[in-house]
Parts: structure tokens; sequence; C-alpha cells
């Protein structure tokens, strides 16, 4: 922000004033309203709706639809319950990157409904400083190593059975008297005498998470501060990649980015832009001349 017009562009976006429900139970309204408001002028309160229907971290519910059509059901879900036309929602993914399997990456989504309108805009970002800590420990052991690798008690655990039942489960523990508690109750339903002890992922008990999802507001404030040059609408901005560049020595097609596709998330206008430097490819990536 900041500058002596940003007074008008803040009065001239269709969302200043007005007010959007995000739909949480987990204390994301501090990570996602502010941005918000502070960017385009959007009132953002929160809706506790049960959230947990769509899928828990903790797995005792499981994700059945991808990410985004998650947090978009729980933005529809918030603006049912609450009577408004926006709805905000966040998800997140915590396991193995798509790209880079063998490193542990949280992928957060943050989108916005509007349902008079049917506009859906969204944006993610992605983070490998997530905590995501996991041991399966015997009553007694020594937890100094593990506490430290789970960044505990910043980072909050869960508790459960390492085999079998998954109950019983404990959440958001921070203390290291109701950890050990937790642990010899666990251990005892499990038929190999260990509990599973694990980072807390929801996003209260999680800081490495709260920051993502903080990041995520961030692009997704400035998505809907551009507007479609043809519409006018929010959301504007960058929705993929068209692939195909001819090798610069035999002209075979190399699955390679030749341009970007800028959309808007309204009309169906879009521009192509090609990728300066990326006319032809390399012969060392042609599948013909570098096999
Ligand atoms: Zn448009
Ligand atoms: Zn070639």
């Amino acid at each position: 922000m900041g500058g002596t017009n940003s007074k008008w562009e803040y009065s001239d976006h269709p969302y200043a004033g007005r007010s959007a429900v995000l739909a949480t139970m987990h204390g994301k309204l501090p990570l996602i309203g502010p941005v918000l408001e502070n960017a385009i002028g959007m009132k953002v309160t929160d809706v506790s709706v049960n959230t947990d229907m769509f899928g828990t971290f903790t797995g005792d519910i499981e994700r059945r639809e991808s990410p985004l059509q998650t947090a978009i059901a729980k933005a529809r879900l918030g603006i049912r319950s609450s009577g408004k036309s926006l709805g905000l929602a966040s998800e997140g993914s915590i396991g193995p990157d798509r790209a880079l399997p063998l490193i542990v990456s949280d992928e957060e989504i943050v989108v916005l409904v509007d349902d008079s309108s049917g506009l859906v805009v969204w944006e993610s970002n992605t983070s490998f400083e997530i905590v995501k800590a996991s041991a399966s420990i015997r009553p007694g052991d020594t937890l100094g190593s593990f506490l430290k690798e789970a960044d505990f008690p910043q980072h909050m655990l869960t508790v459960r059975p390492n085999v079998g039942s998954i109950r019983p489960i404990w959440k958001g523990i921070s203390e290291l008297e109701v950890l050990e508690t937790a642990i010899r109750g666990c251990a005892t339903a499990s038929s190999d005498g260990l509990a599973l002890v694990q980072t807390d992922l929801r996003a209260h008990t999680c800081p490495s998470r709260q920051k993502v999802i903080a990041g995520a507001a961030e692009r997704l404030a400035v998505r809907l501060k551009t507007r479609c040059p043809r519409c006018k609408a929010p959301g504007w901005g960058d929705t993929g990649r068209l692939f195909g560049v001819p090798c610069g020595w035999c002209g075979t097609e190399v699955q390679l980015p030749r341009a970007k596709i800028q959309s808007c998330a309204l009309c169906d206008f879009e521009l192509i832009e090609p990728i300066i430097g990326q006319e032809t490819a390399d012969p060392s990536k042609c599948p013909f001349c570098n096999p």
C-alpha cells in the first residue's frame, strides 16, 4: 500500500466496504482477514462451520475432494450459514511435494467465492519450511531430540495408538506432562505398546503453517486487486502455460513452456504472452537430437 492514489484504488474496488465470511474452525481470521482488508478494503469476519466434515489433518476424517474443491465447498458452506454473498476459505496439503517427492511441502490455497456473480478466485502458496515430525514412542523413552525436531511446544502435538485403533486420539498438546500421559494411554491401547506422536497440523496449533496461509492470502489479495482488462472483474492473472517449443536444430516439438496464459476468473477473455527467449529449444533438450 502507500502512495498518494492508494485511497482511490481502495474505494474503487468492487469489494471495498463489502463484508465476506471466512469459514474456519481453526482461528485463521488473523492470517487472512487483515491482508484482504488492507489490500482491497473488504471486511472479513469469521463464521464457525464444521470444516472438519471435509477432512482433517489428524486423519480421523479423510478428505475426498481436491484441496481446491474442498476450499470452495467450505466457502460455500460459510455463505449458506451466514447469508452473505462473499465467502472465503482455505485448505492446505502437507506431505511429499508434487514436484520433489522426497521433500515435505505445505501448499495452502485461499479462495474467494462470490455467490452473486459466480466469481471464484483463488491463489496458492507453497513452502518447504513446514514442521512435520512423527515418531513411534514407548512410555519412558527420552523425548529430547524428537521434541527439538518437532519444535515443541511452539508446534503442538497429537498422540494416538501406533497400530490398530485410531482412538484414543489426543490433539493440541502443548505441555510435557499432558504429552507423557497421552503417550502412556495410547501405548496401552496399541498392540505393539507404542504411541504415535505427530505434529498437530491444524492451523491454530502449527505456526509454520500459519505463515504459509498468510502468504497465500497475500497472493490472493494481489490477484483480487488485478482486474480483467475487458469486464473489470477482480481476479485477473496467470492461469497456466502453453507447452511445445520447436528444437533449434531439427524442429521436433520439445515439451517446454512457450507462452504464459493470463485469464479472467469470470468472462472468457484471455491473453497469451510468448515467453521471451523460448522461441526455439536447446537441442540438448530434444528427444531426437540428444536422446
Ligand atoms: Zn473478464
Ligand atoms: Zn532436435
